[in-house]
């Protein structure tokens, strides 16, 4: 494969030295070559890192590596091999072991479902990589399947359709996984995203390990029952809600798989919560959130404040609260005040027990601050 030489404005590689993974097209000075593999120089042509250049792209740089090393499929074998090492001791046989620019795979996401792979590609020189990485990603996983969902609308930003379908191997589906001791069955091919929420497994654990025996639990968003059937297990009784009929039909399964029981309810989350005669010792709200614009961000921050205030309503003496937002344009002081918004509004006083973050298989980078995007707060009414 043809290297480019990307030689960066003078005072642009201080960003690359700080380790931020991207450039910008107006940050170039010159481009040299063609190809999607780059080597990226400072003005003087000291070198600085090596990774993909897309002349389309606004990002037109993203970091593979800080070493002046060959991309090709042994490069991938041995980037996943490290990265794995990051995952060792996940109570999961799920879990995500690449996740983007925070394992310097920039576009690339995989997930593992027990023996099986489900990848989205997110970027265009990703797509072009397929043909070097997917032969490392069968050396080093030796999977039963790799499946690609990579049918979302982020991807004609980068001159890419939408897609999915199975690239290798035979799929079962659905995939039966087991995290924590919990058993999901994850709809690979239909379900939302990759199938399944992997990123709210440690915050899944810690609503079990807080629940006790009798309380009752509403688990707003529920999905595929994620933290309902933790809860449940933990002998709350238990609530779920979502808006989709489909996934609901799975959670019912999860929830017969692991034994227990959960109500759950296809309808709005806002309008339940609004109608709901019942009164909660926790409520839990994950609801989605994108938020490109300004204009989608704050109808998220209005959406957050809603649902904390409509909640805080409906929560029993000593109740909790635990929502999540789940994009980096909204801050953890963000969600906070608005938290505190809503508990004002409603006469309620709070304080935070937890203010709680992704995996470590989802790795938030600090040189990287995009690569926080998961903010869940448990916050509490006082007694007094
Ligand atoms: N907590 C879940 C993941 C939530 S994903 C887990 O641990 O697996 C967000 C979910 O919200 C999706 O299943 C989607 O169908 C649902 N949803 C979106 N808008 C909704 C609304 N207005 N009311 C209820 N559910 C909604």
């Amino acid at each position: 494969m043809s290297t480019v030489k990307i030689y960066l404005k003078k005072g642009k590689e201080k960003k690359i030295k700080h380790f931020y993974p991207w450039v910008f097209r107006d940050e170039i000075l010159k481009v040299e070559g063609e190809g999607i593999i780059a080597t990226l120089l400072d003005y003087k042509g000291n070198f600085l890192a090596k990774g993909t250049y897309s002349s389309h792209s606004r990002i037109a740089f993203r970091v593979l590596t800080y070493r002046e090393e060959d991309i090709n499929t042994n490069f991938f074998i041995e980037r996943l091999k490290k990265s794995l090492l990051l995952r060792e001791g996940i109570a999961s046989n799920a879990f995500r072991a690449v996740f983007s620019e925070s394992d310097l795979l920039s576009g690339l996401i995989v997930d593992k479902y027990d023996q099986g792979l489900v990848i989205q590609v997110r970027s265009y020189p990703m797509e072009v990589l397929k043909e070097i990485y997917l032969p490392a990603l069968v050396e080093v996983f030796k999977p039963r399947f790799i499946y690609e969902r990579s049918d979302f609308k982020g991807r004609l930003a980068e001159g890419l359709k939408e897609f999915k379908g199975l690239l290798y191997g035979e799929l079962k589906n659905p995939v039966l996984i087991e995290e924590n001791g919990i058993k999901f069955l994850v709809d690979v091919e239909k379900g939302l995203k990759t199938g399944f929420y992997l990123d709210q497994r440690d915050n899944r654990l810690y609503i079990a390990e807080s629940v006790e025996r009798g309380q009752k639990v509403l688990d707003l968003f529920t999905h595929t029952g994620g933290f309902a059937v933790y809860a449940a297990k933990k002998g709350a009784k238990v609530w779920a809600v979502d808006i989709n009929a489909d996934v609901l039909e799975i959670a019912r399964e999860n929830a017969k798989l692991n034994g227990v029981e959960v109500e759950f309810i296809a309808a709005n989350a806002f309008e339940f919560l609004e109608n709901t005669d019942q009164s909660y010792d926790l409520i839990i709200a994950d609801p989605p959130a994108i938020a490109k614009t300004k204009k989608e961000k704050e109808s998220i921050l209005w959406a957050v404040w809603k649902l904390a205030y409509k909640a805080f309503k409906k929560l029993n003496p000593l109740g909790r609260l635990f929502i999540c937002t789940c994009t980096y344009q909204i801050s953890a002081e963000e969600l906070t005040r608005q938290v505190r918004l809503a508990a004002s509004d409603a006469g309620k006083r709070i304080f935070v027990r937890s203010l709680r973050g992704q995996p470590k298989d989802h790795p938030y980078v600090p040189f990287f601050p995009e690569s926080w995007y998961l903010k869940c707060l448990d916050v509490q009414l006082y007694p007094f």
